[in-house]
């Protein structure tokens, strides 16, 4: 027996709905539900990584961060996935800076609880292996699109992205924020998100993006944000029906 308050946990977030009964119920013990602010800093690069994260809305940006300090995005989480689960396989430090980016709430579990969990569970770990895949597909479109894609492109990319995740039109994220991500100046941010203003497709004001024209949005975007939607699309395929 499953208790419903188990079941909440699963309907919060996608890889938690795709683990079983008996798996949640390892978990359930040690999940705390968490407020995941703008700005936050989950964890450094290099630090350890104390805690996983899955997060029910909101955004998190895992940054790649250079010595002089420049910082680019290699990948966006939101309620399909988690943050810190390598943990999962022993411990680790992190190889990127996770931040985030929009303000939401997540269950989050102590790195040794969860890998307690996970050593019990072949579905837990199948799961994981299944994840982690679709995060290295991701990972690795996003590399080329940084090197290949122009920040228009981009820039629209990423709204979509980001649109599709929250489930919003309205996106809360300054220029400040944008310009790390895509590794461009701010400036720069600026005179793109001007033009796409211009253009119809989006409106903004301070910390607002409103996205008027999706589908012209999608017109401007490079062929990145369909890839990576589809992997998205798959995750959500591992959520057990009528959980998620
Ligand atoms: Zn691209």
């Amino acid at each position: 027996v499953v208790s419903l308050e188990t079941l909440h946990f699963s309907k919060l977030n996608i890889l938690l709905g795709a683990f079983t009964p008996e798996d949640l119920r390892l978990l359930k013990p040690h999940l705390r539900e968490v407020t995941l602010q703008q700005g936050t800093l989950l964890h450094e690069q290099g630090e350890r990584i104390e805690h996983v994260y899955f997060p029910h809305q909101g955004l998190v940006s895992l940054l790649a961060v250079m010595h002089h300090g420049h910082a680019v995005e290699t990948a966006t989480i939101g309620r399909e996935g988690a943050i810190g689960w390598l943990t999962a396989f022993g411990p680790r430090r992190s190889h990127a800076r996770a931040v985030v980016q929009v303000a939401g709430t997540a269950s989050r579990i102590a790195s040794p609880r969860f890998r307690a969990a996970v050593e019990k569970s072949a579905t837990m770990r199948h799961v994981l292996a299944v994840y982690g895949e679709r995060m290295l597909i991701q990972v690795q479109q996003t590399a080329a699109c940084n090197a290949l894609h122009d920040v228009e492109a981009r820039l629209s990319r990423w709204l979509l992205e980001a649109r599709d995740r929250l489930d919003s039109d309205t996106i809360e994220l300054t220029h400040e924020f944008l310009s790390q991500m895509l590794g461009v100046r701010r400036t720069t941010v600026t005179v793109v998100a001007h033009m796409l203003q211009q253009a119809g497709l989006i409106r903004y004001r301070r910390g607002h993006i409103n996205i008027v024209d999706r589908r012209g949005l999608e017109a401007r975007a490079c062929e990145c944000y369909e890839a990576v939607r589809r992997q998205v699309a798959q995750l959500t395929k591992l959520a057990k029906p009528g959980w998620a």
